[in-house]
């Protein structure tokens, strides 16, 4: 067989495979897109797990018309565009993969309005890339994105989607983590058309308890230890549960860099050895922590869905992290101390 280039359906299929793994991911993008557009109000409504559908309404900036064609089209963007803005990227898109392979395996229907528009536009997606011109639609100024039977057009990956409750489960991760890194923006969900969060807006510690406390429950908002600290050009800030308040398992745990919810090895690593004097073997810190630095010094580019990054330097992260955590939790030693002698 010859070398030929494939169709760009194909192409943004086989991208989606890396992006798009369920209806989670598809949900992480959407939201992340809104906030890059400056929302401060999203509307969630997702059924059946986001398999039947998950629609995002902003207020944000809104995609110029003569756009709405080039949003589904792959690697176009307009959060970057040279290799330097790459390298100090603090938008959480930039590779203008997302809609492009959202749309080649599901119903898609993007309808925007910028602000100075006074009417609204809208293009479908429905497995191949666009070729319509928008058309008009009533919409108030912002943007919504509709994605209907996700992978209705890829039998063998619509296979491996779980239950209801499950996919349920990983979409509520995704909305906890966006809830938690940004209080400031006022968030609803309707699953299955019942209301499931009304999360208004604020600022501060106050907003952030309030957030702490409506996504993760009140016995952790109730006893955790604010951690503020910066040094070297790094900021460590958020919650901490008291080591009195451990848990089981790994679940209570979320870490953010520059506003990004990240996994990583490294954090991870540094988070544990800071508890490991006042946990018991086997029990899990809970904890919600947000570290900033400069953009420079990491590379949010390391993976399609952008979840895990690579520190410059990486040993200066994890001992500042550490550093930070342990004399926090030190500080609470005298007095576990009193008390241990059993
Ligand atoms: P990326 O976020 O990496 O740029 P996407 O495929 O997610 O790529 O989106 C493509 C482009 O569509 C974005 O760069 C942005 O200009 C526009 N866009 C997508 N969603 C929204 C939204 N909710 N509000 C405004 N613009 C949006
Ligand atoms: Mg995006």
């Amino acid at each position: 067989m010859r070398i030929h280039a494939l169709e760009p359906q194909l192409i943004n299929q086989i991208a989606a495979g890396e992006v798009i793994e369920r209806p989670a991911s598809v949900l992480k993008e959407l939201l992340e897109n809104s906030l890059d557009a400056g929302a401060t109000r999203i509307e969630v409504d997702i059924e059946e797990g986001g398999k039947r559908l998950i629609r995002v309404r902003d207020n944000g900036r809104g995609i110029h018309p003569d756009d709405l064609g080039l949003a589904l089209s792959r690697h176009a963007t307009s959060k970057i565009a040279s290799l330097e803005d790459l390298e100090q990227v603090m938008s959480l898109g930039f590779r203008g993969e997302a809609l492009p392979s959202i749309a080649s395996v599901s119903r898609l229907l993007v309808q925007s309005r910028t602000g100075n528009s006074d009417t609204g536009y809208q293009v479908r997606g429905d497995g191949r890339e666009t070729t319509q011109a928008p058309e008009p639609v009533a919409h108030p100024p912002g943007t919504t994105i509709e994605v209907r039977d996700l992978f209705f057009n890829v039998p063998a990956r619509r296979k491996f989607l779980r239950t209801e409750n499950t996919e349920q489960k990983y979409l509520d991760v995704v909305i906890q983590r966006i809830a938690l890194s940004r209080p400031d923006v006022e968030l609803t969900v309707h699953k299955n058309r019942k209301p499931q969060y009304h999360l208004r807006a604020g600022n501060g510690d106050s907003a952030q308890l309030e957030r702490l406390r409506s996504l993760l429950g009140s016995a952790f908002a109730d006893q955790v230890l604010r951690i503020e600290h910066e040094a070297a050009g790094l900021r460590l800030s958020g919650w901490i549960a008291q080591p009195t308040f451990s848990r089981s398992q790994a679940d209570l745990q979320f870490f953010f860099v520059n506003g990004r919810a990240v996994r990583d090895k490294l954090l991870a690593h540094a988070v544990r050895q800071s508890f490991q004097d006042v946990l018991f073997h086997g029990r899990h810190p809970a904890f919600v922590l947000f570290l900033e630095l400069d953009p420079r010094m990491v590379d949010v580019n390391a993976h399609p869905a952008k979840s895990e990054v690579r520190f410059r330097e990486s040993r200066l992260v994890h001992d500042f992290l550490f550093r930070t955590l342990h004399n926090v939790l030190s500080d609470l030693r005298p007095a576990d101390d009193q008390l241990a002698p059993q």
